[in-house]
Order: C-alpha cells, then sequence, then structure tokens
C-alpha cells in the first residue's frame, strides 16, 4: 500500500495521528525535502529506506514506490500541508492505478490553515466573508486566465494565495482593481516552523513589508476584511438561535449544559 500523507506545515506536532502512525509503520518513505520538515522522519521506523522527492522526478518516484510494493512493502509519501491543495499527487495517483498498486490518502493540516492559526484570525468571518478563494499567481505552472487574480478579486472575498511571495507587487497590483488600498493584508513565511515569520499590514504596503523582511517564498499571502475590523457574531452559539443541538435560550436542558453559561 503506498499511504499519500499530509506532513503538516513545519511543526512536527502538526501531523495527524494516523499520518504519524501510518509513518512509523512504512518500510520506505518518500517526503518532499524542499517543504516537509525533515523532524517529521523521527517518526519513521529506524531503518525505513528515507527517499528526498525534490531530486527525484515522476517516473522516479513511481518506480520507488513500484519496487517497494513488489517487496511486500509499504511506503509513506509525505507531502507538505494537505497533499490535495498544490501537492501534484493528482499525476502519482494516476500512475499507480495504472500499475494497480494500491493507494490511500491521509489529509493534513494545510499551511493555510496554520497560517490563520498563526495569525489568531478566523477565514470565514460573519458579516465580512463566507468564502475562501485559495489561488495563486501563474507562474512554471499556468493558471487559466478566467481565474486571474483580477477576476477572484471581484467578490472581495477572504483571499489565500500561495505560491506567490516572490511576485507580491503583482499580487497587489491585481487585487487594487476591487479591494480597497486599505484592506488587510498579511504574509506568513514558513508557519509554524522555527523561523516563521509574519509581516501585517493592508494592501498599500504590504509588498514593501514583505519585501523589506525579506521573504520571498514558502509564504501564504492573506488579503481580506476577515483580518481587522467589524464582523457579526455567529448564531451558532447565539442566545437567540436555536439549532439541532441547542433551544433558544442558555441552555439545551440536557444533563451537563448548565444553565445561565455564558
Ligand atoms: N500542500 C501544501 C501547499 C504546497 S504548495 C499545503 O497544503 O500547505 C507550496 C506553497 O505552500 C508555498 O509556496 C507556500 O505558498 C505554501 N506553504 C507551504 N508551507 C508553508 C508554510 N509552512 N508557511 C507558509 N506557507 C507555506
Amino acid at each position: 500500500m503506498i499511504y499519500f500523507i499530509g506532513a503538516g506545515p513545519g511543526d512536527a506536532e502538526l501531523i495527524t495521528v494516523k499520518g504519524m502512525r501510518l509513518l512509523g509503520a512504512c518500510d520506505v518513505v518518500i517526503y518532499a525535502g524542499s517543504l516537509v520538515n525533515p523532524e517529521i522522519l523521527k517518526y519513521a521506523k529506524k531503518d525505513a529506506k528515507i527517499y528526498d522527492s525534490s531530486c527525484l522526478n515522476l517516473e522516479a518516484i513511481i518506480e520507488i514506490m513500484r519496487k517497494a510494493h513488489n517487496r511486500g512493502q509499504d511506503v509513506a509519501r509525505l507531502h507538505t500541508g494537505d497533499p490535495s491543495i498544490y501537492g501534484a499527487i493528482r499525476e502519482q495517483m494516476e500512475k499507480l492505478n495504472e500499475l494497480g498498486i494500491p493507494y490511500e490518502v491521509c489529509p493534513g493540516v494545510s499551511s493555510l490553515t496554520a497560517a490563520a492559526a498563526v495569525l489568531k484570525k478566523e477565514l470565514t468571518v460573519p458579516g465580512v466573508s463566507q468564502t475562501v478563494i485559495v489561488t495563486r499567481m501563474g507562474g512554471r505552472t499556468p493558471v487559466p486566465d478566467r481565474e486571474s487574480l483580477k477576476s477572484l478579486a471581484e467578490p472581495k472575498a477572504t483571499m489565500a494565495i500561495f505560491l506567490s511571495a516572490d511576485k507580491i507587487k503583482k499580487v497587489v497590483e491585481e487585487l487594487a482593481d476591487s479591494y480597497n488600498p486599505d484592506t488587510p493584508a498579511a504574509v506568513v513565511y514558513k508557519a509554524t516552523w522555527p523561523e516563521q515569520k509574519v509581516v501585517v499590514g493592508t494592501l498599500k504596503d504590504i509588498s514593501k513589508k514583505a519585501k523589506e523582511a525579506g521573504i520571498d517564498k514558502t509564504a501564504i499571502i492573506l488579503v481580506g476584511d476577515f483580518l481587522e475590523g467589524k464582523y457579526e457574531y455567529s448564531r451558532l452559539y447565539h442566545t437567540a438561535f436555536s439549532h439541532g443541538f441547542r433551544a433558544a435560550g442558555n441552555s439545551c436542558g440536557k444533563p451537563g449544559c448548565r444553565e445561565g453559561m455564558p
């Protein structure tokens, strides 16, 4: 079995319990060395064979998986954050389909949610934005024209921009038609790593501030009014609002639910 495992954003404790267990049970480990914190490898078997995929192409990666599978060994394929976001896993899974090799995907903590945690922010604040746009500037991998930052900016939703720290000036220019220049923005570099850096500002100054901080890679750019300013409380914990688990008022009346708790 091949296990695609989300290794999390950096902090070795931010791999899931399941991901850690699977990693510890595999004889072969292939990790994305350019982004995955090698400290995570402490969870691997002592005698596991470990490969860094940043020096390998797709064929070489699949060949390692195929050989291990033929030997009856399981493989842990570690991807940074969550494998489903800019993880380049589809082509690996399709090659495995062709070879008839079974695989599973174990999700991980994306650097997007890690960045929100570092900033202590909620991405979806009522009254501000209920939508998170996850995108990037085109680079070696082009972005379809209809998904240009300019057009995605129109709803002024919460925006999380991956893989674009080196083009932050252009990012800001593209957003300028829709977002107010005073819209808050943040750049989180290497979220949850010891060398983490956080830069906060507005669309007016974020590019300059990020440059001054020397950030040009491994960062998430977050833009939107969720970062600061007015919002509304969620209905979820609102006194006047009933839902499937709680009647309106302070208590649902069930044992253990203390009446009058704030
Ligand atoms: N699958 C990953 C994203 C891989 S693409 C995830 O879910 O997070 C690589 C990009 O992710 C980087 O260019 C950067 O934009 C972002 N990234 C990865 N790790 C990060 C971290 N620890 N802090 C901030 N951004 C990070």
